[in-house]
């Protein structure tokens, strides 16, 4: 097993050059926006085939790389992330959180495998480990406050100087982060879908279930022409059967009324490989599955499906989940010309977003092992 040693970890400091190249401190929080800002340092772990693997880490200021313009990376997309946040405890701010970062970790390791990067059985509390030294170090950069965290973005990229499509010899894993501020700045801001358009984010036997960055490429046009016609956000719709998938850049799940009177969470299932195994999703199912008031079930959804139950007062609420805004309600589907109007946001989609933020900030300590 080649390791990522964190033992090994050091740390560069901030020389004055690159101190006044950045902000030197946190600007008022309620001015951050989005993956805009990011703190003074970042995490760099190299992978050379020919050096035996993972390179110690270390600690440097937040700059620029220097890549061979042949890396893979740039070429055939060999690049895949994570999406993370660390929090500081709403009654203890020397208390910091991640929320379940090995589920991040394991994912960040699946995404690796899929794209035939080496390195990818490394341990992941050595990475854990390593990123918790680096929320240390600038953890005046994480705002305080429910809503507020660092946004953590383990990346690798095949740095692999060779036109060839073969599984890259060198990587750098690195993390960088960002102080972010709540999703919804003046309350919950529902979404309005749009399934009318000829794209599709992934399919079976694809990379859908892997967050590599040729996924979300791919999106970019198709979001900005539903943008233009009023729409926020595409519900990724595949096959046809029509089955939902996923919402723009989070999963989905529908509550419905049953025939039975009983109400029934649904979520799209993992196991055709073209849905992202959300860190939200996973813990909204177990979470939701303890409460026992309604059924929990991971099938497959058709949008005929969602257009009756919508058309017969079935549709309670749908919301999508991860990590960026927790959950967010859906007030409209866009299917076949005709918009399927939803209450939003439902009393379970409110629930579900305080229940996880408490969890997350401290205030409720929640199930073994989800704070770290
Ligand atoms: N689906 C996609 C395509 C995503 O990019 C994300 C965000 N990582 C999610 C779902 C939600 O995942 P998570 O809850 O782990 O943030």
């Amino acid at each position: 097993r080649r390791a990522i040693s964190s033992s090994q970890l050091s740390i560069d400091p901030l020389t004055s050059d690159q101190l006044n190249s950045l902000h030197s401190k946190l600007p008022p929080k309620e001015t951050l926006k989005f993956g805009k800002t990011f703190a003074p340092h970042m995490l760099q772990i190299y992978y050379n085939k020919e050096k035996g693997g993972w390179q110690s880490p270390t600690i440097v200021p937040f700059q620029d790389l220097k890549l061979s313009p042949a890396s893979a990376a740039l070429h055939y997309g060999l690049e895949c992330f994570e999406g993370m946040k660390a929090y500081k405890s709403i009654n203890d701010e020397s208390d910091l959180r991640l929320f379940r970062p090995e589920l991040n970790m394991k994912r960040l390791k699946d995404s690796m495998a899929r794209l035939a990067m080496p390195g990818f059985d490394f341990d992941p509390q050595e990475l854990i480990h390593c990123i918790g030294k680096l929320v240390r170090l600038d953890q005046d950069w994480i705002p305080s406050g429910k809503g507020y965290s660092l946004y953590l973005r383990p990346t690798v990229i095949a740095t692999h100087p060779y036109l060839g499509l073969s599984p890259p010899d060198e990587l750098l894993l690195y993390v960088i982060t960002s102080p972010v501020g709540p999703y919804y700045a003046s309350g919950f801001n529902p979404v309005r879908l749009t399934t009318d358009n000829p794209y599709v984010r992934a399919w079976p036997g694809g990379a859908g279930a892997s967050k590599v960055g040729g996924n979300y490429a791919s999106t970019i046009m198709p979001g900005a022409l539903a943008n233009a016609r009023g729409y926020s956000q595409i519900l990724w719709i595949f096959g046809e059967d029509e089955h939902v998938t996923e919402v723009g850049a989070m999963n989905v799940f529908f509550l419905l009324e049953k025939e039975n009177g009983n109400r029934e969470l649904v979520t799209p299932p993992l196991t055709r490989g073209d849905i992202l195994p959300g860190v939200t999703r996973q813990s909204i199912l177990e979470l939701t599955k303890t409460w026992g008031e309604f059924d929990v079930v991971e099938r497959s959804i058709t949008m005929p499906e969602i257009q009756d139950v919508g058309s017969r007062g079935r549709l309670i609420e749908a919301f999508g989940a991860g990590t960026a805004a927790v959950v967010t309600p859906i007030s409209a589907i866009q299917y076949k010309g005709q918009d399927i109007e939803i209450d939003a946001p439902g009393d379970l989609t409110k629930r579900l977003f305080s229940d996880l933020m408490d969890i997350q900030y401290g205030e409720v300590e929640g199930p073994k092992g989800w704070s770290v």
